[in-house]
């Protein structure tokens, strides 16, 4: 068990872990609330099933979106009882992202977050350079890689 992953207690039906298994990011489609590390917490508080998630920023656009396809989720999936809380504290870092996250960015054709240079998502070669801080949403960056100068978004470490 890493860092990233999610803190899921035992008790938790199911069918509850199969419904927040399949909610995606609105931006990403490709990515889970799983593999960003949103999703941080799922606990039982009696029969109420309590979903904790933490935005890849504050203020990011998708939070909204997200929470309903949470709340979508587990109604479709027979949960009556639940809430969905956010957590800001400590702060989402791109560390949280799972090894299948960062590879299924990578086939999107999306640079995963990188400390260091950010490779290209088609060639691999890490000759690239920024052409702009946001990319087409606020999370990514674009980029342009001067081997096989395809533009591509990269998505940004905090
Ligand atoms: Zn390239």
């Amino acid at each position: 068990m890493n860092a990233a992953a999610a803190l899921i207690q035992p008790q938790v039906p199911e069918q509850v872990l199969t419904a927040l298994q399949g909610v995606v990011d609105p931006e990403i489609p490709v990515l889970t609330i799983e593999d960003l590390g949103i999703l941080r917490d799922v606990r039982m508080a009696g029969d109420e099933v309590v979903v904790t998630i933490t935005p890849t920023y504050v203020g990011c656009p998708a939070m909204v979106e997200i929470r309903e396809n949470i709340e979508k989720a587990l109604g479709e999936a027979g949960v009556e009882a639940f809430r969905v809380e956010t957590s800001l504290s400590p702060a989402w870092t791109t560390d949280w992202m799972s090894e299948a996250g960062r590879r299924k960015l990578l086939e999107y054709g999306i640079a995963p977050p990188s400390p260091r240079s950010v490779a290209c998502p088609q060639c691999g070669s890490e000759d690239t350079r920024l052409i702009s801080e946001f990319g087409s949403t606020a999370c990514k960056s674009l980029h342009q890689c001067n081997a096989c100068l395809e533009p591509f978004d990269h998505f940004k470490c905090h």
